[in-house]
């Protein structure tokens, strides 16, 4: 498979690996966001999050929370943003699902997304439309 994460877990590609074990592997982002900006990844395959089944998924997120610690402790960071990007157009440019965790610092001067309101009616319009398609 023609797939960059993959070849890190087959070691084809070289990394940074923060964590390894048999289901789940971490490494540092070549274009960190901050300093100690890690992906964390199943090893097997899967191009979505709702592709993995909830055993994997709990796999990897035991490490998501390992990790957390780690770089909080490491760091001496006081928090960090875990983010997932589900699809090419929520940013997934790499299809082999990861978790970032991005480390913050005081005054980094990174900001998360703008929001916005609802209007007069629509959040009850979108939650029909989510909660029929369970
Ligand atoms: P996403 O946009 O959510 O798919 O994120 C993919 C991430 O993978 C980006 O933040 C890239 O910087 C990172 N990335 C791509 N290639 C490598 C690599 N060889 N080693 C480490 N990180 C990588
Ligand atoms: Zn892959």
């Amino acid at each position: 498979m023609d797939c960059i994460f993959c070849k890190i877990i087959s070691g084809n590609i070289p990394s940074y690996k923060v964590y390894e074990d048999e289901n789940v592997l971490a490494f540092l982002d070549i274009n960190p966001v901050n300093a100690g900006h890690t992906l964390v990844i199943p090893k097997k395959h899967f191009a979505s999050i709702e592709n993995i089944s909830q055993e994997d998924l709990s796999e990897v997120i035991k490490i998501v929370k390992k990790i957390g610690k780690a770089i909080k402790r490491g760091l001496k960071v006081q928090g960090y943003n875990v983010m997932m990007n589900n699809g090419f157009v929520a940013g997934q440019i790499v299809p082999h699902i990861h978790f970032h965790l991005v480390p913050r610092i005081v005054n980094d001067g990174l900001k998360l997304w703008p929001q916005g309101k609802y209007g007069e009616g629509k959040a009850n319009v979108i939650l029909k439309k989510i909660k029929s398609a369970f």
